[in-house]
């Protein structure tokens, strides 16, 4: 059915009211608060500032925790580490236009890690993104981005060359294959990419994001990884990720296919011994099931400041640590 020139017009004028409100530039930009949204308020500019957005591992789909992704601000850049289910609804909910986050940073390529990306990648310049989207991740990265653009060349196409007439810059990609070593860097705002030891599945990067002397690491899905105990010396905050085996038992996931998931990830043992040895001021599970057991059986081994995995916990890294929670 087509659409009366009327509806059309305003059709376009709700879209051009909703540019006009999506930032030209990051610093500091709201959306209106959707249904749904959090009170959410922006960090104090010397705080480095870390919001879970989703803390799920794995393909399955669930509504308790969304798939896994980590917005870091800095001043005013935002950075997304990961883009996992729902990661694009959670930056809706903190009110963060989709269109104000062009720099993606992925661990690895695993599904329940990207599976939003093309999301980020054509709504977000669909709703007013200007600049081309960056993204940073492992080799195979450039060939699943151009791979997201050839799947959404209908819609591409029609946005940009015949219906909305928006301009092309913000739909094009820049990326980024990375090696170990500083992989983005502006003013006082730096990402160091690692090596972590996710098994078969190789390479997988851990990050570092070091901002005016606060520092945080986000540890990807690894096994306990030496490599990371040395790229997390003297940070404050360290995410990690963990496997809870009573879930896949439950869902009776046979024995072998548990070991060979235990083999490539960090038990709550294992990373109780990885917190120990780096001794972050503050130490938080993600890419985790949120289960008391967890947190037990870590303590047992670790007696550091510990927060389990929660969507939407927001970490401010300043003079202090504070955990804080945004409310409706
Ligand atoms: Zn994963
Ligand atoms: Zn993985």
């Amino acid at each position: 059915m087509r659409r009366s020139r009327t509806t059309k017009l305003l059709v376009f004028a709700l879209f051009a009211g909703l540019t006009a409100l999506a930032p030209a530039s990051r610093a500091g930009t709201q959306s209106p608060r959707a249904p749904g949204a959090v009170r959410y308020e922006k960090a104090p500019a010397d705080t480095l500032r870390v919001v879970l957005l989703g803390t799920a591992g794995g393909p399955q789909a669930r509504f308790d925790q969304f798939g896994i992704s980590t917005l870091v601000e800095a001043g005013d850049d935002r950075l997304l580490f990961d883009c996992g289910r729902g990661a694009t609804l959670r930056l809706a909910q903190l009110g963060v236009p989709m269109a104000s986050v062009d720099r993606l940073f992925l661990t690895h390529l695993h599904s329940d890690h990207i599976v939003q990306v093309p999301d980020l990648l054509v709504a977000g310049w669909a709703s007013g993104r200007v600049r081309p989207l960056e993204a940073w991740g492992p080799a195979g990265t450039r060939d699943m981005m151009q791979a997201f653009l050839r799947a959404f060349q209908f819609d591409i196409r029609l946005r940009r060359d015949v219906d909305e007439k928006i301009p092309g810059d913000g739909i094009n990609v820049i990326d980024h294959e990375v090696t170990e070593g500083t992989v983005f860097e502006r003013g006082g705002l730096r990402v160091t990419a690692f090596l972590v030891d996710h098994g078969p599945v190789a390479p997988v990067f851990g990050y570092r994001v070091d901002f005016n002397g606060r520092s945080v690491v986000l540890s990807g899905d690894t096994r306990p990884s030496d490599n990371l105990v040395r790229h997390a010396a003297g940070t404050d905050v360290l995410i990690h990720s963990v496997i809870d085996v009573a879930p896949l038992r439950a869902m009776g996931a046979p024995e072998a296919a548990i070991k060979a998931i235990v083999d490539h990830h960090s038990t709550p043992e294992q990373a109780a011994d990885v917190f120990s040895r780096v001794k972050p001021k503050l130490a938080v599970y993600s890419h985790a099931n949120a289960s008391p057991a967890i947190l037990e059986q870590t303590k047992k081994g670790y007696g550091g400041r510990l927060q389990g995995p929660e969507d939407l916990l927001t970490i401010d890294i300043g003079s202090e640590v504070t955990v804080r929670r945004f409310g409706p």
